[in-house]
């Protein structure tokens, strides 16, 4: 056996047998409660990030496989049980999906490492739980989202009578079409609110991760949905992505992906005037303020970066530290990135896993090289590591500035760009110097920092002596070519339902 087929079956070992039965065929796409092959018999494979090696083929959509789904979905929308269903029954279905990810938790982070390269153990603790506190947080929504009764004045009527009301209704059917960084949470974040709001579905995952979409889909139908309400079409952006933006049959489109897509979307979505929402891409600032904690401001720059690879929207990748103590902050850095061991997500033990694809590879090593020619100091990492697998050092760029590429655009990987500061009104208005504003994190001990800073920093999330926190019950989204809408919370509902008046007259 050679090296690469060594590694390949060392992996697979690393599988319990639900997962490795998982990936022992083809999958097929769902469309109207049925498992069915692309119309077109087309396929594509799904690749182990780790080794490059094929993990099994996978039913690939195109406009034809999203016209019948969508078209399920209307059905469903209009005329099936779920039309008619009561909010608590909806709330004890999306229960139940919750119960089965949970009881089906290790094999989906098992895929999900497989499929995204991600460490095993993160995934489970992070994409899997809270795809599952996502389901259960949105479970109680149904039976609470309601109208208001209006007191009503009409002037030019002063002796009729009339009641008004309004109510939320679903948006109807959905289109959702999410990236491959976390790849069933971006499920649970589009579904939950979508499902809690009555609409009916036709996902889209990515291409490079839609194996856990697929599981999802499984437990779905095992949940007891109505045939129609979640249909799922794994293919490609351009294909798959496109016709469902464009279909007349969808009343909204949600995205979330790059800004670059993200508007190509928005025109095309105009075309029909579907509703849309974006959450884009980022460049988010940390900011240490100088009386900051260097014991937690270290450390928590550092994992701003490189969690997940730097594959994090909202990924600290500008970190902006004041002269004094930069030399200390610098080389806390870089002992931290070189504590981190290299390695396939599958060996729980390793914190820096490879990045997506061979496309995320070399665009990632692309940006360290301009990074280099353009003036920046390469303090830690800045090579691609083995020859296997798309690996890349944790990577510290020191003594950047403003109109360095590698401080404009998202990287999307573990590469983080310091600049250093003096002055506080200074800091602000470098940390806002962007075409982003997704996050944003203050490291400070000083109470009068954060009640003065906060709001004068351009984003939809701003975290204070932490970074990359999400919970179901925050908000979240961008300002600026981040994106609009807002995902999770209460908020979120105000994206699938739409507001209806009512006035009747007495
Ligand atoms: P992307 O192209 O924006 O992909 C996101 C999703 O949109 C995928 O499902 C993709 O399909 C689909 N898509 C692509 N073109 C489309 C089109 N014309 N119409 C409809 N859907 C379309 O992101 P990417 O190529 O995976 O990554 C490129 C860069 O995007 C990254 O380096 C990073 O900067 C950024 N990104 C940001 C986020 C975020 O959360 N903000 C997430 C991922 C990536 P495919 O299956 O064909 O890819
Ligand atoms: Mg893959």
């Amino acid at each position: 056996m050679d090296a690469a087929s060594d590694n390949k079956s060392a992996l697979k070992s690393a599988l319990g047998d639900k997962a490795r039965q998982f990936i022992s065929r083809p999958r097929q796409m769902l469309i109207n409660g049925q498992w069915v092959e692309a119309l077109s018999g087309k396929t594509f494979q799904t690749l182990d990030p780790a080794t490059g090696s094929v993990i099994t083929e996978i039913s690939e959509g195109d406009a034809a496989d999203i016209d019948r789904a969508v078209k399920a979905a209307r059905a469903a929308y209009e005329d099936s049980p779920w039309a008619t269903m009561t909010p608590s029954a909806r709330e004890r279905l999306l229960h139940r999906v919750a119960d089965l990810i949970e009881e089906n938790a290790d094999e989906l982070a098992e895929l999900e490492a497989l499929d995204n390269g991600k460490n095993k153990a993160i995934a489970r603790a992070v994409d899997i739980q809270v795809a599952i506190e996502t389901f259960r947080y949105m479970a109680g929504w149904p039976s609470k989202i309601t109208g208001d009764v209006l007191p009503l004045s009409v002037p030019f009527a002063p002796d009729q009578k009339f009641f008004g009301y309004t109510l939320r209704e679903p948006v109807g059917v959905v289109g959702q079409i999410i990236p491959w960084n976390f790849p069933l949470l971006m499920c649970a974040w589009k579904m939950a609110p979508a499902l809690a709001s009555g609409c009916t579905i036709v996902l889209k995952p990515a291409e490079e991760t839609p194996l856990t979409a697929l599981r999802l889909g499984e437990l779905i139908c095992e949940a007891g949905f109505p045939d129609g309400v979640v249909n799922i079409v794994p293919g490609f952006g351009h294909t798959a992505g496109a016709a469902l933006t464009a279909h007349e049959e969808v009343d909204k489109i949600a995205f979330t992906g790059s800004t670059e897509v993200g508007k190509i979307i928005a025109k095309a979505a105009a075309d029909t005037m579907k509703n849309v929402s974006l959450e884009l891409g980022g460049k988010s600032p940390a900011i240490i303020m100088p009386d900051a904690d260097l014991d937690v401001a270290i450390p928590g720059a550092a994992s701003a970066i490189f969690f997940n690879q730097g594959q994090v929207c909202c990924a600290g990748s500008r970190l902006f530290v004041p002269d004094q103590h930069y030399d200390r902050v610098l080389e806390g850095l870089a002992d931290n990135a070189s504590t981190l061991r290299i390695g396939p997500g599958l060996d729980p033990e390793n914190m820096i896993n490879p990045l997506v694809s061979e496309t995320q590879l070399n665009r990632v090593m692309n940006y360290i090289d301009i990074g280099r020619r353009e003036g920046a100091s390469v303090i830690a990492g800045g090579r691609r590591r083995g020859e296997t697998g798309y690996f890349v050092e944790p990577t510290i760029l020191a003594d950047t500035h403003r109109d360095m590429t590698v401080v404009r655009e998202e990287i999307f990987g573990p590469v983080l760009c310091v600049q250093r500061y003096n002055d506080v009104n200074e800091v602000i208005r470098m940390a806002n110097d962007t075409i982003y504003g997704l996050g944003a994190s203050l490291w400070t001990r000083d109470v009068g920092n954060i009640i003065n800073i906060v709001p004068k920093i351009k984003a939809g999330t701003v975290w204070v002596n932490c970074h990359n926190i999400l919970d179901v019950a925050m908000p979240f989204g961008g300002f600026k070519q981040s994106g609009y809408g807002r995902e999770l919370g209460k908020e979120v509902l105000e994206l699938y339902t739409h507001t209806k008046s009512v006035c009747i007259m007495a």
